[in-house]
């Protein structure tokens, strides 16, 4: 009989490191919770950057908020070039853009 307890099944199913060790190959330490590393890897209470953090925009050209503003000119602009075709073959203007 064991004086022991060895149910480890949950640790051994928790969300493992994957961060690259020197000698190679993932750190397959427990992550810590909420994050994707272990406490050795960048995943320790206060490490990494604060949420919606600010320090590396410089210009915010890519920012999801430009991207779908892009997008949706992108999307309006097609819509203009279609109409516009509809209405060269219809003969419903003359105009001949440059090239
Ligand atoms: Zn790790």
């Amino acid at each position: 009989m064991r004086a022991h307890i060895t149910n480890t099944g949950p640790v051994l199913a928790s969300p493992r490191c994957d961060a690259n060790t020197r000698c190679a190959g993932a750190c397959r330490s427990p992550s810590v919770h909420s994050k994707k590393r272990c406490r050795m890897h960048g995943g320790a209470q206060g490490s990494g950057a604060p949420r919606s953090n600010q320090n590396a925009r410089k210009h915010g050209l890519f920012t999801g908020d430009a991207i779908a503003e892009r997008r949706q000119i992108q999307v309006v602009l097609s819509e203009a070039r279609k109409l516009l075709e509809e209405m060269k073959k219809r003969k419903l203007v003359q105009y001949q853009p440059k090239v």
